[in-house]
C-alpha cells in the first residue's frame, strides 16, 4: 500500500466509523484492527480478517504521527511528506475544532484495561482540544469488565460507547447470529449507564423479516425500555449481497420487509417505547419520503427527544405509510470507495455505520 511509505506522517485508519463521528470530523484513532465477534449473519464488513488488539507503543506512535502532521498545518510546514488520507483526515478534524475522537474499529472495549486507559489518557495528554471520545463496544464485552474497570476507562476520557442491539428478541438474535441475548444487552447496557458512559443503542428495524417483525418491534421496544440508553439509532437492514443473512433468504427462511412494513414495525416500536432517550434517524438507510418527495425523518445526529417528540413521530410514520410504496427507496448499501480519494488499499470500504 503506498499510503504506508512516509512511517512518520502515517497513521492506521479503520474502515467504519458512526456517521455522527464523520459529521463531527473527528480523529480516527484504531486501537484494534476488524471485529473481535465477526460472526454477524447481516454484516459483510471484516469477513474473512483477523481481529487485532493493537499495543499501547503501536497506538502511542499513530497518535504521535498525528501530532506530526496537526503541527505542520498549525506552523504552515511542507506537507509533501503526508500521506493524502492521513493528511485529510487530520486537517478536517483540526478545521473543525479537534473536540473529537474516535477509537476504531469494532469493539475497542475488548482492548485489556490498562492498555486502553493508557490510550485514552496519552490522546488526551497530547491534544488537549479534545472533549469527547467514543468506541463502538458489544455487550458482552461490557459485560466482561468488572464495573470498577468500565469506570477507570469512563474516568480516562471515553465519553460514549456505540452498542449494536439491532434487537431485543432472542429468536431474532439467534437466528443473525448476534452472540449475545436479550438478557446480556439489557445487563451490558444498564451496566454501560452506571460506569457513567453516555450510551448510543443500535437497532435494526426489518431484522425479524417479515416472519418475526412484529416480535422483533415489541422486544426490541421492551428491552430498549429497560436499558433507557442516552441514543437509540435507527439502522434499518440492508441486506449485503455477500451476508449470511442473504444466503438464509435465498433459501427461503428470511423474508425482507417492505417499506412499508418497515414503518409499521416502527411504529409498534415507537408506540412501545417508554424512555427517555433520543431517537435518531441518523443514516441514509432511513430512506423512507414524505409526501412532498423529501426524507420522511430528520437525518440528525442528534435526533427526535422521547417521550416528547413520540406523537409527532407516529404522525410521520403514518404520513410515510400514505406515500405509494415505490416511492421510498429501499435501504441499500451506500458504500463508496475512496481509493481515488484517500489512496486507501484496493479492500478498504470507508462506512458510516
Ligand atoms: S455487526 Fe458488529 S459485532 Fe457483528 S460482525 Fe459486524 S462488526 Fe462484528
Amino acid at each position: 500500500m503506498k499510503d504506508i511509505g512516509s512511517g512518520k506522517y502515517y497513521f492506521e485508519v479503520g474502515p467504519i466509523r458512526p456517521p455522527n463521528v464523520g459529521g463531527n470530523h473527528s480523529l480516527l484513532v484504531r486501537a484494534t484492527r476488524n471485529c473481535s465477534w465477526n460472526r454477524c449473519a447481516f454484516c459483510p464488513y471484516y469477513r474473512g480478517k483477523e481481529f487485532q488488539i493493537r499495543s499501547f507503543e503501536e497506538v502511542r506512535s499513530d497518535i504521535d504521527a498525528v501530532k506530526r502532521i496537526k503541527d505542520l498545518l498549525c506552523g504552515n510546514g511542507s506537507v509533501e511528506k503526508v500521506p493524502f488520507r492521513c493528511l485529510s483526515l487530520v486537517r478536517n478534524w483540526v478545521k473543525s475544532g479537534g473536540r473529537t475522537a474516535f477509537l476504531q474499529d469494532s469493539n475497542s472495549l475488548i482492548m485489556p484495561t490498562d492498555d486502553l486507559v493508557g490510550i485514552l489518557k496519552y490522546l488526551s495528554d497530547t491534544f488537549s482540544s479534545l472533549e469527547r471520545i467514543t468506541s463502538y463496544a458489544r455487550s458482552d464485552t461490557v459485560l466482561r469488565k468488572g464495573l470498577d474497570e468500565l469506570e477507570r476507562i469512563r474516568e480516562a476520557g471515553l465519553v460514549r460507547l456505540h452498542v449494536g442491539l439491532e434487537s431485543g428478541n432472542d429468536e431474532v438474535l439467534s437466528l443473525v447470529n448476534k452472540g449475545v441475548d436479550v438478557e446480556d444487552h439489557v445487563k451490558g447496557g444498564k451496566k454501560a449507564i452506571e460506569a457513567g458512559f453516555e450510551l448510543s443503542e443500535y437497532v435494526m428495524p426489518g431484522l425479524g423479516g417479515k416472519y418475526l417483525s412484529e416480535e422483533h418491534a415489541r422486544d426490541t421496544a421492551e428491552a430498549l425500555n429497560e436499558i433507557d440508553p442516552d441514543y437509540i439509532r435507527m439502522r434499518p437492514l440492508s441486506l449485503h449481497p455477500s451476508s449470511e443473512l442473504k444466503k438464509i433468504a435465498d433459501q427461503g427462511k428470511f423474508r425482507e420487509n417492505s417499506p412499508h412494513e418497515l414503518l409499521e414495525e416502527i411504529k409498534i416500536m415507537l408506540k412501545e417505547l417508554d424512555v427517555s432517550s433520543r431517537i435518531c434517524f441518523d443514516h441514509s438507510w432511513n430512506s423512507w419520503r414524505n409526501e412532498a418527495g423529501g426524507s420522511l425523518f430528520e437525518l440528525d445526529y442528534e435526533g427526535y427527544s422521547l417521550p416528547e417528540k413520540k406523537d409527532h413521530l407516529l404522525e410521520l410514520v403514518e404520513e410515510g405509510l400514505e406515500v405509494d410504496e415505490s416511492k421510498h427507496i429501499r435501504a441499500g448499501i451506500r458504500s463508496f470507495k475512496l481509493k481515488s480519494i484517500f489512496q486507501l488499499s484496493d479492500d478498504s470500504l470507508f462506512l458510516f455505520i
